[in-house]
This record gives structure tokens, C-alpha cells and sequence, in this order.
């Protein structure tokens, strides 16, 4: 493999039902800042059917040039044809990063995808950086430069892990959705469009989609809200939760809690923050109840402003917190929302 042919950072452009996942855009702005560093360009690369009015989309939120592979085999997504897809992409334009979202899709195609075309992957990474590998200069041991460095929590988030692909390109990474930055939105920005067909031809490996059957969510996605109410194991039972209802609903918020929550069966697994659950980034964070576990921090230290309410002034909650109130959630929280709610009516 002559590493030298391969050039560009490349992000897969999730669609879903023709709408672009705010994952590729956050990948897009993540990429700008690494083409930045490499002198390079973003290539997003967008895969479905009749989808090409997509890349307007992409060109606003900084992609230089986007790549439509475009097929009615392609419509819904199924892990042969988007696979054959991608590497078809990478075997002809050879780019040194190609980024993947780590949901549902990109988890499955990504080690696929990398599998495939023979080199390496980090899973789930928190953090990308160009840089120097080894970090620090071995005797005896070439210390290459500008490589991707991924970073990723492991052992259970007890350690952070960087991670890098010096042998073989391009060098992939999975990234969790909300982590990165989208970059600002540029109206009326045009990227360059190219269109591929590497030819589909289905195969044993086709599954044939006999339904799909969407589930009804009424609820707001947890990463979209600009206000979490977070409730953890203190809150003590899921009836109690209508305390974070109630000044979830004077604030404008969402309620969304920690896993001892979940495991416990008193919130769906949907409104999880944290290392296994979602990652949030907030204007306003409430973490009432919530001890400050290293995997909830995980998913919820970018937020702006946090407000942790815990009855243990130990609690690591109250390292990363803005505003910390110790004492007893049942009596803080009704509190907080007359006030609240007083505050609002006095208007
Ligand atoms: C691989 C792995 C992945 C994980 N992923 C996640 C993840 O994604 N998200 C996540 O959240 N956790 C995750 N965890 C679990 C994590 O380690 C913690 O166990 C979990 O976050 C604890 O949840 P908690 O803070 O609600 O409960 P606890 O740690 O039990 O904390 C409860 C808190 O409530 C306070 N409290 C109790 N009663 C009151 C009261 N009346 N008033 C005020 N405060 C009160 C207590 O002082 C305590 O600080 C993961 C663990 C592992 C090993």
C-alpha cells in the first residue's frame, strides 16, 4: 500500500428517508478542522436514491465537495449495497480519513466497510486530532507525523485510549453523534457534486425488506434539547420523576436520567446520558440525583451550564457542576419549580 496516494478527509453523509442526519454535518465540521490541518479538503459522501438535491445541504455546513453514489438499490438502507458503496468510493479516490457516525448505520457499516478495503477502525471516538505517532518520540522507532489520532474512552470509560492507523489507509474512525461541532451554516455555499455508480448487483448477502414499520416517537430527542432535566437513582422511584416533569414543563425542558435509571426499569433506554446512552450538549443540564459517574460525565460535561442538585456534597457531580445545591431533592426540586413558576407569572 503506498500511503502516499491517499489524500482528502471523507465523511460518510448519513440520510435517512432523504434527510440528512445531523451527525454528518457535526462529521463535516470535525473534518473541516483536520482538512485544515492536513491542507486538504472535506469530501462528504452521500449514498441512497434520488438524493443528490441533498449536497446543497452538505456544501452549506462546509463540505468542499460531495460524492453522490446514487441507485435504486440504495433507497432503504441494508448492509450489502451501502458496504459495496463505500469501498467502491475509497478503492477509487483513496482518501487519507474517512469518518463514520457511530449509530445504528455506521456501526454496522463501518467495520464492514473497513474490513473490506483492509485497514483499520476505532470504534465510538470522542475526540480527533492530527498529530505525531508515536505522541512522544521512541529510540530506535520512526516517529511518523500528521496522523489521525482517535481518541476513545476504554475499560469501561476508567481510561482514555488514543488510538492510531500509521500502516494503512485510509485511517477510519466511528465518532458518537453530539460530540462534534457542526461548523456555522453557509447559505447559498456550492460544493462540487460528482456522481459514482460502481454498479449493484445483487447478491445472496441482498436481504430483501419485506416492511418497514416506523416507531411513533412523540417525545423530543434528548440531544435535541436546549434543557435537560436529568434524574438519577436518588430520585428513587419512577413515580417520584413527576417532581423533574414539573420543572421540566415550568423550564421548558426534557427529562432524561442516568443508566442506574434505566437499568432499573423506570425510563426507557431512549433517554440515557452517557457513555452507553446518548451524548447531550445542552444549554442547561439539571443532574438531580446523579452521583457524577465517570460514564454519565461522558455523555453530559459539554454542557453549557450545569445545575447538579445531590444530597452528598462529595459527589463528583459537584466537580464539573456550575451551580451545585446540596440537600434533598424532593424538597429542592418542588421549590425550584414554585419559584420558577412565580418567577414566570410575576412577568
Ligand atoms: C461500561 C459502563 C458503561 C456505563 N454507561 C453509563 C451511561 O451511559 N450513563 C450512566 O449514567 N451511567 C453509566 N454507567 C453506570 C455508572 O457507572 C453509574 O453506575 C451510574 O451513572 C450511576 O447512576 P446514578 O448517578 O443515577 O446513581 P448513583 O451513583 O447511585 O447516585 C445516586 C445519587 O443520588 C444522590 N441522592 C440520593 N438520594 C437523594 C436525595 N433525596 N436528594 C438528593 N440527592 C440524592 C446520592 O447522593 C447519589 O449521589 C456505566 C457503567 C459501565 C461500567
Amino acid at each position: 500500500m503506498n500511503l502516499e496516494e491517499y489524500k482528502g478527509v471523507f465523511v460518510f453523509a448519513q440520510q435517512v428517508d432523504n434527510v440528512v442526519s445531523g451527525i454528518a454535518l457535526e462529521l463535516i465540521g470535525k473534518g473541516k478542522d483536520l482538512a485544515k490541518d492536513l491542507g486538504t479538503e472535506v469530501t462528504a459522501v452521500l449514498v441512497g436514491y434520488e438524493v443528490k438535491a441533498l449536497a446543497d445541504e452538505l456544501a452549506a455546513f462546509g463540505a468542499d465537495k460531495v460524492i453522490v453514489v446514487d441507485d435504486p438499490e440504495l433507497k432503504e438502507y441494508r448492509t450489502e449495497p451501502y458496504a459495496h458503496a463505500l469501498a467502491s468510493v475509497i478503492e477509487k479516490y483513496k482518501p487519507e480519513i474517512f469518518l463514520v457516525g457511530a449509530t445504528a448505520i455506521g456501526r454496522d457499516l463501518g467495520p464492514r466497510v473497513s474490513a473490506r478495503i483492509h485497514t483499520g477502525l476505532t470504534a465510538d471516538c470522542t475526540q480527533l486530532d492530527i498529530g505525531d505517532f508515536p505522541l512522544n518520540p521512541i529510540p530506535g522507532q520512526e516517529q511518523k507525523h500528521n496522523q489521525l489520532l482517535m481518541t476513545r474512552p476504554a475499560f469501561g470509560g476508567n481510561t482514555i485510549a488514543t488510538i492510531a492507523c500509521p500502516n494503512f489507509r485510509p485511517q477510519m474512525a466511528t465518532v458518537r453523534p453530539g460530540v462534534m461541532q457542526k461548523a456555522p451554516k453557509v447559505e447559498g455555499a456550492k460544493a462540487v457534486v460528482e456522481e459514482f455508480n460502481p454498479g449493484f448487483a445483487p447478491n445472496n448477502k441482498y436481504v430483501e425488506i419485506m416492511e418497514v414499520v416506523k416507531s411513533v416517537v412523540d417525545a423530543v430527542d434528548i440531544m435535541d434539547a436546549k434543557i435537560l432535566v436529568s434524574g438519577g437513582r436518588g430520585v428513587c422511584s419512577p413515580e417520584n420523576f413527576k417532581i423533574l416533569q414539573d420543572l421540566a414543563d415550568a423550564v421548558g425542558g426534557t427529562v432524561s436520567c442516568s443508566r442506574a435509571v434505566v437499568d432499573a426499569g423506570w425510563k426507557p433506554k431512549d433517554l440515557q446520558v452517557g457513555q452507553t446512552g446518548k451524548t447531550v450538549r445542552p444549554n442547561v443540564y439539571f443532574a438531580i440525583g446523579i452521583s457524577g459517574a465517570i460514564q454519565h460525565l461522558a455523555g453530559m460535561e459539554e454542557s453549557d451550564l450545569i445545575i447538579a442538585i445531590n444530597k452528598d456534597d462529595t459527589a463528583p457531580i459537584f466537580d464539573v457542576a456550575d451551580y451545585g445545591i446540596v440537600g434533598d431533592l424532593n424538597k429542592i426540586v418542588p421549590a425550584l419549580t414554585e419559584k420558577i413558576k412565580e418567577a414566570k407569572a410575576a412577568k
